[in-house]
């Protein structure tokens, strides 16, 4: 099965296309490279293009005629997205709609899409389940909302299928730090916390520490990516089966809080790096954790990773790995 992976040697996509390597899949990776990176393609081809190039796409879809696609590409920071809003509708909408189309063109029926919990906004009840109303609180949200809502739609009219996967917290790296987070801005709590201890920041901001939690800072559901990623096997499969489309939590059902990732942080790196309590960050729920049921009973989803001390040392090694370099 040929599966094209758009935004592939990005964080999370190049952990996909590590598992699906090593489940022998085909794969194309299509990538700008504008975060990616061509080092961190384990496996398959990489085709350096961008969707808002939409001749070329076809082109590239033509050729190759893909059983499946998954649609990473995306800009993810949520203040940027406020910052410059048209930027994400046209990143993250418009040129999800490039790729519909030249998918239904071409009769790729399979769509695996890379949903965010930010659909929700600030949900009235957790952990969230799938059917909580899409009520987003900023740009970057509203730009997944309308790519799935622009799936649905599509899907109702034809024979595509697509799947849903509404990430949590996605964190931790390659067991073998071959791949992890390697954007320089990324803004992260576990990223943070570990390039703070590393000596690169002088202090770790603690955003908020007035929530209604039990410690008053806010809490949320961490996921290996690996663990993701094998949440996105598990999609294609479904779909390569015959499952018609469908959406699901990606999170492992609980939670930690800020302070709770800093002190187990400081536990995994041994260094007790500074921590600066100070005013909320706008836009943060209080707490967000995923009703994952659905994902483990329809899919068979098994984490392998629930464990945040596991999440925080992959994503340790890999720091402590990219800072020697
Ligand atoms: N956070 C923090 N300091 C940081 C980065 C994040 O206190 O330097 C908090 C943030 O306010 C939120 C939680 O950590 O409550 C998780 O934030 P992150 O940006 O990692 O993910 P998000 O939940 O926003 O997608």
């Amino acid at each position: 099965m040929k599966v094209l992976v758009t935004g592939g040697a990005g964080y999370i996509g190049s952990h996909i296309v590590k598992a699906l390597g090593e489940k022998g899949y085909d794969i194309l990776v299509y990538d700008n490279l504008s975060y990616g990176h061509e080092w961190a393609v384990l496996h398959g081809r990489l085709i350096k293009g961008d969707l808002a190039d939409k001749e070329f796409l076809k082109s590239v879809i033509q050729d190759e005629k893909p059983d499946a696609v998954i649609h990473m590409a995306a800009l993810i920071v949520v203040d940027e997205s406020v910052r410059e809003p048209l930027r994400y509708y046209r990143n993250n909408f418009v040129n999800a709609l490039n790729l519909v189309e030249v998918c239904l063109e071409h009769e790729v029926k399979r769509f695996i899409f890379s949903s965010t919990a930010a659909v929700y906004g600030i949900p009235q009840k957790v952990p969230v389940t799938e059917d909580t109303p899409l009520l987003p609180i900023n740009p970057y949200g509203s730009s997944k909302v309308m790519v799935e809502h622009m799936l649905r739609d599509a899907a109702a009219s034809s024979d595509f299928n697509y799947v849903s996967l509404r990430y949590f917290n996605v964190a931790g790296a390659d067991p073998l730090s071959r791949i992890g987070q390697a954007r320089e801005d990324a803004t992260h709590l576990i990223t943070v916390s570990l390039r703070t201890a590393l000596g690169r920041k002088s202090h770790l901001d603690i955003f908020g520490t007035d929530y209604p939690t039990h410690d008053g800072t806010c809490i949320r559901d961490y996921i290996h990516v690996d663990d993701l990623s094998d949440a996105h096997i598990l999609a294609l499969e479904y779909l390569a089966s015959g499952g018609s489309s469908n959406i699901f939590n990606c999170g492992y059902g609980h939670g930690y809080s800020v302070k709770e990732v800093v002190d187990t942080v400081r536990k995994v790196t041994g260094i007790n790096f500074q921590v600066i309590e100070t005013a909320r960050r706008p836009g943060d729920p209080p707490t967000l954790i995923a009703d994952s049921s659905k994902l483990r009973k329809e899919l068979g989803w098994t984490p392998r990773h629930d464990d945040l001390e596991y999440i925080i040392k992959t994503a340790w090694d890999w720091e402590k790995k990219v800072s020697r370099q």
